[in-house]
């Protein structure tokens, strides 16, 4: 497909490296296309980085119809930059598409503006040690009528911001809240598709969570309470004795690319890894009797976050002294060398630009 490209008018100076954060500062352009019915997909461009305007009666606005995506782009240390599984997560978001009825992307194509699109903003990686250039692909239906229905219209967009290191001294250990009262997905609902609306229904969670201590919370199924999903944006791993555990893909849990990795490069060095069912019960007794022994988040944004306490129902557990354990420390190196280019990529996950 032919991108149209409007080059902004003034480039905006690169910020320093230690000012980064996450998502607050974005790059000179962003990647726009629209969809119709009668059309399909039409328009490709990337126009300078600016606000968006949408009718008031957008579906968007009134119905939820939003899906994303997150991946990064890495400075490696011979100066290129690269992508990480990056068709993991076209395919994915063509899952998430379908759940909320809206338009597919052709692989190839979302493959190619993607791929564009970073090209056009690749002075944007920054170098520093953690830091990358964040990629959120977008979607949403855009009909300009408030009936109820699938979407005839729709905008797929991308926008990148340069992001920091996720840790600032060193890894720190998180302290997570298992969270009783609100559930984040049911079977049969949005929990596996990345789309806006599952955050919305997380965020009263988070609040109370993050009002006493702990940075996020670990949710549990939405039928029975009882099976652990996974955490605010990261999906759960446990070592328990010698065996890895995470939860199986039931359907309400969102199907990370970081959990597939770690599965994989787990499964490479003769781990035993298991994806089933893991009750709060079986936490709870594994956290007593002492076998858990180690606990991280998995996830694009921190990569892997180890997890020092566990607080269920007003009782705290604090897991491996609160110290980043043996498995989640290699686990840590090995993507993390892979994504920056330090060690030798043998799964083929990298795509250089
Ligand atoms: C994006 C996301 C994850 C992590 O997925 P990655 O592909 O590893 O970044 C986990 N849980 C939720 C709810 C998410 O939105």
């Amino acid at each position: 497909m032919d991108i149209k490209f409007v080059k902004a008018d003034a480039l905006k100076e690169k910020p320093d490296s230690s000012t980064l954060g996450f998502g607050k500062i974005f790059t000179d352009h962003m990647f726009m296309m629209d969809y119709s019915r009668e059309e399909g997909w039409h328009d490709a461009r990337i126009v300078p980085f600016a606000n968006i305007s949408l009718h008031p009666a957008s579906t968007v606005l009134h119905y939820g119809s939003e899906i994303f995506e997150g991946l990064k782009a890495y400075r490696t240390a011979d100066g290129t930059v690269q992508l990480f599984r990056p068709m993991e997560n076209i395919r994915r978001m063509n899952v998430s598409a379908d759940r909320l009825c809206l338009p597919q992307i052709p692989e190839d194509l979302a493959f190619e503006v993607l791929t564009e699109f970073v090209k056009v903003e690749q002075d944007w990686t920054p170098s520093a040690s953690g830091t990358s250039l964040y990629l959120r692909p977008f979607m949403f239906g855009n009909d300009e009528t408030l009936g109820v229905h699938a979407v005839h219209n729709a905008t797929f967009a991308i926008i990148a911001s340069p992001v920091g290191s996720y840790y600032k001294e060193g890894i720190n250990p998180v302290k997570i809240m298992i969270e009783d009262e609100d559930v984040r997905a049911v079977r049969g609902g949005t929990g596996f598709a990345k789309c806006g609306g599952n955050y919305a229904a997380s965020n009263r969670a988070g609040e109370r969570a993050e009002k006493k201590g702990y940075s996020q919370v670990l949710w549990l199924d939405g039928v029975e309470r009882k099976y652990i999903e996974e955490v605010g944006a990261m999906n759960v791993m446990f070592k328990i004795g010698d065996e890895i555990v995470t939860p199986m893909l039931s359907g309400s849990i969102l199907p990370g690319i970081t959990r597939k990795s770690c599965i994989e490069v787990l499964k490479s060095k003769g781990y035993k890894v298991s994806e089933r069912l893991i009750s709060i019960d079986e936490l709870a007794e594994a956290m007593e009797n002492g076998t858990l022994l180690e606990a991280w988040g998995c996830g694009t944004a921190a990569v892997i976050s180890p997890i020092g306490e566990f607080c269920y129902k007003d009782v705290k557990y604090t897991v491996n002294n609160g110290e980043i354990g043996e498995v989640t420390q290699m686990l840590y190196d090995t993507l993390t060398g892979i994504q920056w280019g330090n060690i030798e990529d043998s799964f083929g996950w990298t795509y250089k630009l």
